[in-house]
């Protein structure tokens, strides 16, 4: 038995998935990872890494690793995927499959928005690190958290962000020196997760003294006077600026012929599978409407989820062994506050007519849970 399954994207979904299709799958059959990066990054912990609570080194690894459990790894950029056949052009040279599994990702667009250069952002590891080398010396004056689009990767992180950057001015003794506010493109936190959550997160920034305006969307940016144009007239001046950018498709999806009218690639819910037999697409790089209007939120935790059925489906029709599984939309969350605390949500993100979704009381221990995901990470995957 012969053949070979194409793994485009080696982050959260491809990593698992090509890690979980070479367990099940016979040795003649090559399983191939295709990544631009060296090194895989965990994103959840570029916030700690910002905080210089974290290394670089501490929180990525070289996906050459994954060699030694037998996955084939390409270092290349991805110029073409002509998706009917089955075939990715990478490094000059066609690449094919008798399945690929699109996992790309989201690309980071701050070009999007003039003069949104001149703040930081924590969304890579070196803008996180440009910021961390920042907030070491900012001592007093106007911080300024901002989302350019609602739609984003980990609807928690730059609330997260917001907290973190406020206890950590909070230990180095300059807090009552430094205002935070944030300014964001959506409605509410997480508001995709129901007003239970949005509530909590509100009141989690209040208690921390951060001015929140959500439904602001930025439009430009005039570094030379520090100055904030939002669409709906609004100006606010800062002296340190920190954004989440615009979220887009990756170029090489943009001309793959497989988005749907949502701009993201459009595929079955449950199987993750997309308009061509045999191509599968999961993670950040899709668009998954919900009944409530709203798209399936951009985490990690359903990247997980989709390469896991993916991984197993692909797997059963190669072999013939197993059952097929299909992707419920279930997913969680924890939301980093600070001083070693961190809230958790959980719940059912395809209940109709929307999602269902429970906070846990915030706590040391959802800290310590993120702390050991984080552990268990590299040891699962590398
Ligand atoms: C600061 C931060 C905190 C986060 N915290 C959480 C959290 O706590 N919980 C959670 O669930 N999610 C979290 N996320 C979101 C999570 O990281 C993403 O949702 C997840 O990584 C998506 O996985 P993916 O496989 O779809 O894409 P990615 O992990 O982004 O992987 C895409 C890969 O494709 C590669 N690629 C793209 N284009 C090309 C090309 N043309 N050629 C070659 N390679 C290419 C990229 O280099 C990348 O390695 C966080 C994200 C950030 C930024």
């Amino acid at each position: 038995m012969k053949g070979s399954v194409i793994v485009p994207g080696g982050g959260v979904g491809g990593v698992i998935a090509a890690n979980l299709l070479r367990k099940r799958l016979p040795a003649e059959y090559t399983v191939t990872l295709i990544d631009r990066e060296e090194n895989h990054v965990f994103a959840p912990s570029l916030l700690w890494l910002m905080t210089g609570d974290r290394e670089a080194a501490a929180i990525s690894r070289p996906l050459r690793n994954l060699r030694e459990k037998g996955i084939e790894v390409v270092h290349g950029d991805i110029e073409h995927i002509d998706a009917e056949n089955h075939t990715v052009l990478v490094n000059g040279q066609s690449i094919s499959g008798d399945y690929l599994i699109v996992a790309l990702g989201a690309a980071l667009a701050p070009e999007d928005v003039p003069g949104l250069d001149a703040g930081y952002s924590f969304y890579d590891l070196k803008e996180a690190e440009r910021l961390r080398q920042q907030i070491s010396t900012f001592q007093k004056g106007h911080v300024v958290a901002l989302t350019v689009s609602p739609v984003y990767k980990c609807p928690a992180a730059p609330y997260e962000a917001a907290m973190l950057l406020s206890h950590y001015f909070q230990m180095q003794g300059t807090r009552s020196q430094i205002r935070i506010s944030f300014y964001a493109a959506e409605a509410g936190p997480l508001a995709v997760a129901g007003e239970n959550v949005t509530e909590a997160v509100r009141q989690m920034l209040q208690e921390r003294d951060i001015a929140y305006h959500p439904q602001h969307l930025i439009q430009t940016i005039d570094a030379s006077t520090h100055t904030l144009h939002f669409a709906n007239g609004v100006q606010d001046s800062y002296d340190l600026l920190v954004y989440v950018p615009a979220h887009k498709p990756p170029k090489v999806i943009r001309e793959s012929g497989l988005l749907g009218q949502n701009g993201w690639v459009e595929v079955d819910r449950h199987t993750l599978e997309t308009k061509v037999p045999g191509v599968y697409a999961i993670g950040d790089v899709t668009g998954i409407p919900l009944e409530m209007g709203k798209p399936l939120p951009k985490a990690g935790v359903f990247a997980h989820g989709q390469a896991k059925v993916v991984a197993n489906n692909i797997a059963c029709q190669i072999t013939g062994k197993g059952r097929l599984m299909q992707f419920d939309g279930h997913g969680e969350c924890f939301v980093e506050l600070g001083d070693h605390k961190a809230g958790f949500a959980h719940g059912d993100f395809y209940a109709s007519p929307s999602p269902v979704v429970k906070v846990a009381r915030p706590g040391v221990r959802w800290h310590l849970g993120k702390v050991a995901f984080e552990k268990n990470w590299f040891r699962a995957w590398f």
